[in-house]
């Protein structure tokens, strides 16, 4: 069974996700409104601007639907400011975040001097070679819980990917490269959602 895969599409980059998603094979929409997100059996929050997202998600009256699917087992990935929204603990956002994982975020974490930069990444559950991974005024994920996974940390261990069950951050936006690996891990996690989900 395939999944369709929505990607939230208040602000920022969906188009890359949706892109991406579509060069797999997979079959993915933007999802704007609750209906939308009804139709989908997993979520990609983009990066973009977290209190932009948050105040769209309240507009938009999304923001209890999409708690309420996250509660029954939507597997959903958040990058950058996705993974912001995802936090339970954004210190300085000016609205709710989603607040489905156990972590801390601080947002813009890396300062000015370095706004953007790439690094390479061995993320845990991803085979060969380590992910070139693009921080763009990228947060940084502190204070994991006990059911949270970290999957990646920079060298001098800041966490930068983490898992908690079926929701997935990543500070990086691996739709800005070529490399796939994580998209097809996410589309694997939500097919084995479906799995789990389907009548014996
Ligand atoms: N700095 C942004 C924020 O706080 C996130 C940046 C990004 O998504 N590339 O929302």
């Amino acid at each position: 069974m395939r999944p369709r895969v929505g990607v939230l599409a208040m602000q920022g980059d969906f188009r890359e996700h949706v892109e991406r998603l579509h060069a797999l094979g997979v079959e993915a929409c933007e999802v704007r409104t609750e209906a939308e997100l009804d139709e989908v059996d997993a979520l990609i929050i983009p990066g973009g601007e977290s209190t932009t997202i948050a105040r769209l998600l309240i507009a938009f009256d999304l923001l209890d639907p999409l708690r309420a699917r996250i509660a029954a087992g939507l597997p959903v990935w958040g990058t950058c400011a996705g993974a912001i929204m995802l936090a339970k603990r954004v210190p300085g956002l000016d609205r709710p975040p989603i607040g489905v994982m156990d972590v801390t975020v601080d947002r813009n974490a890396f300062g000015r001097q370095v706004d953007s930069f790439e690094a390479d990444l061995d993320i845990a559950g991803i085979e060969g070679p380590p992910i070139r991974a693009v921080f763009i005024r990228a947060p940084v994920i502190r204070e994991p819980g006990p059911a949270v996974e970290v999957l990646a940390a920079l060298p001098d261990g800041r966490i930068v990917a983490c898992r908690e069950g079926r929701l997935l951050a990543t500070s990086f936006h691996p739709e800005l490269t070529d490399d796939s690996r994580l998209h097809e891990w996410f589309v694997r996690l939500a097919e084995e959602a479906m799995a789990s989900r389907a009548p014996a």
